[in-house]
């Protein structure tokens, strides 16, 4: 599933692709409304159609494009299986296309999402700053850093297991389920300890470790085209889905699999307390 690192990849791509480019037409998936909702299909085209990418920018797993020269923003948020992907002249299209962007090179940019939980929303005067969930989001740890000291006083006030904590997009935008396993086992934490009883030392590890994890994945993301772990690509990762497997660390016991707030949560039992 995207995390941070995946929609950086996107950004960084989507960058390369289109900026500076114009979007001559668009063709939608009659059958992908709620990837739309609320615009109509027809709705959508006539406001992408004729406008210049000036620039694109990611925080937390949301990708904003702002248009021009009247401003309007696109708003992308890629789900559970979302994917942007570019395909020259002539090519045949990905499956599951869902938005195909015709842009004035002949190329084009298709939007592909197999389950259908990503959105593409047109953000007025490109005004991103008034959209309700993005304001909602705490600082971006790639592009701004860990506060060791605001994370701390985030998790002293929540019951909630700190694995379920990072969940949360409040706290550190664009950390999702595997890198919040990847974090606590990067820091030695047990996923199930309460947020609040983590010591200051803990937190600074806990900061750490998600710094290390989304770095290593980011820096692991090479070429246009990427393979989700759940679609197949390669596991990268030191304990998510890895359950059974020999924990990299101790070498002793075998990573388990929990379920933490209906999600999997892999760690090991016996070095992270
Ligand atoms: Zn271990």
């Amino acid at each position: 599933m995207p995390e941070l690192p995946e929609v950086e990849h996107a950004a960084r791509c989507l960058r390369e692709w289109v900026a500076g480019r114009t979007i001559v037409a668009v063709e939608t998936e009659p059958r992908a409304l709620r990837i739309f909702r609320p615009h109509s299909r027809a709705a959508l085209a006539r406001a992408l159609r004729g406008r210049q990418v000036a620039s694109v920018r990611r925080v937390g797993k949301h990708l904003l494009l702002a248009l021009g020269p009247e401003p309007l923003g696109l708003l992308s948020h890629l789900g559970m299986t979302g994917k942007w992907l570019r395909r020259a002249p002539g090519e045949p299209a990905p499956s599951h296309s869902r938005a195909r962007l015709l842009l004035d090179d002949g190329a084009v940019l298709h939007y592909r999402d197999p389950r259908l939980f990503g959105r593409l929303r047109l953000v007025p005067g490109a005004r991103f700053d008034e959209v309700t969930e993005l304001r909602a989001l705490g600082p971006d740890p790639l592009a701004e850093g860990i506060d060791p000291r605001r994370l701390g006083q985030l998790l002293a006030r929540t019951r909630r297991a700190v694995k379920v904590a990072l969940l949360d997009q409040r706290i550190l935008p664009g950390v999702g389920n595997i890198h919040a396993s990847e974090a606590c086992f990067r820091a030695r934490l047990d996923p199930r300890r309460r947020g609040s009883s983590l010591a200051a030392a803990e937190v600074r590890a806990l900061a750490a470790g998600v710094r290390a994890s989304l770095r290593a994945a980011v820096d692991a993301l090479q070429g246009p085209e990427i393979v989700y772990v759940e679609e197949g690509g390669e596991n990268p990762f030191l304990v998510y889905a890895r359950e059974g497997e020999r924990c990299p660390r101790c070498r002793k016991a075998p990573l388990r699999r929990i379920v933490q707030a209906q999600r999997s949560t892999f760690f090991c039992p016996r070095c992270q307390e």
